[in-house]
């Protein structure tokens, strides 16, 4: 049973009562190819475990337990998840479906009980379009065992992620997505490729987490500065940092004037490798000031 096609979608769902789920973000992929590119990008094999966020009716947890060793799959809707385990996980028993919300459960535990010790695992999703950006930033910020992940996002956000700085997209969600992964578009996706389409057109994204971050700061200072150069867009960079990070804006200055850069410029033409060097300024002169005993505010 092909779960990609659509007289079979209808078939289900008719055959359950259901419909799709607007506000849980149900628009079901019918385009096989794309499913296959998905797995392909995800490069899951025979000794892999793939967690797969928001599987529906299952086309791609189908194909995923074709090439994977194991599938997790965490599923919100209560109605698919028994559907899934007549359907899927009944034909393939690699499959574990587990219903709950992939914002909320605990990753670490659900992959730390099911990996050897050092493997990793994968990611492979359509995900759900109403979280996208808090579910990246929650697999990249939690340090899990995990070494590529492969997501359906919409468009717009798959080109915030590989933007690079100064253009108009770049922001913290790309420095973000840079920081933790080497991230690529693999293909753009038309609205026409799912069931019911959603309003925007997408695209398929791989992210092969980094051992190691791309820059020396470190990790907590690092994203304090990025919060703060993007969390006041309109205003410089000496000014969003001052105000962002409740320094005093001549040692701000001082900072930026010992790492070469303008305080004039804005944060969104600022590198990684820049963010990261104001980052080790600011951490050094907290920490001599902290060592003066001048203040411990800062
Ligand atoms: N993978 C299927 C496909 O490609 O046809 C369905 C993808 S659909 C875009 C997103 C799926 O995520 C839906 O099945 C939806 O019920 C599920 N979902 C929504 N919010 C979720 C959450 N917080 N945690 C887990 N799954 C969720």
């Amino acid at each position: 049973m092909d779960l990609s096609s659509p007289k079979t979608i209808k078939s289900i769902m008719a055959a359950h009562g259901i419909r799709p789920q607007h506000r849980l973000g149900q628009n079901f992929l019918i385009d096989p190819r794309v499913l296959d590119i998905i797995v392909e990008a995800s490069g899951a094999g025979p000794d892999d475990l793939v967690l797969e966020i928001g599987p529906g009716l299952g086309p791609l947890t189908q194909r995923l337990a074709g090439a994977a060793g194991t599938v997790v799959a965490v599923e919100l809707d209560r109605n698919l998840v028994s559907i899934l385990e007549k359907t899927v996980v009944a034909a393939h028993p690699n499959v574990e479906v587990i219903q709950g919300d992939a914002g909320r459960i605990d990753l670490h535990e659900l992959l730390h009980a099911r990996l050897a010790p050092g493997q990793k695992a994968k990611v492979a999703a359509n995900l759900p379009y109403y979280i996208t950006t808090p579910l990246v930033m929650r697999l990249l910020e939690a340090t899990l065992p995990l070494d590529e992940i492969v997501v359906m996002v919409q468009k717009e956000v798959a080109n915030r992620m590989v933007s690079p700085p100064g253009s108009k997209e770049y922001g913290a969600l790309s420095v973000a997505v840079q920081y933790y992964t080497d991230v690529r578009i693999v293909t753009t996706v038309s609205r026409t490729a799912f069931m019911p389409p959603p309003d925007v057109d997408s695209a398929v994204v791989a992210m092969r987490v980094r051992a190691v971050p791309p820059v020396d700061a470190p990790r907590e200072g690092f994203f304090r500065v990025v919060k703060a150069a993007f969390g006041q867009r309109r205003k410089s960079l000496g000014n969003a940092l001052s105000a962002g990070l409740g320094i005093d804006k001549g040692l701000v200055q001082e900072a930026l004037r010992a790492t070469g850069i303008d305080p004039i410029r804005r944060g969104e033409t600022l590198s990684l490798e820049e963010f990261a060097a104001i980052a080790r300024e600011i951490n050094a002169n907290a920490t001599d000031t902290a060592n003066s005993g001048v203040t411990d505010e800062v």
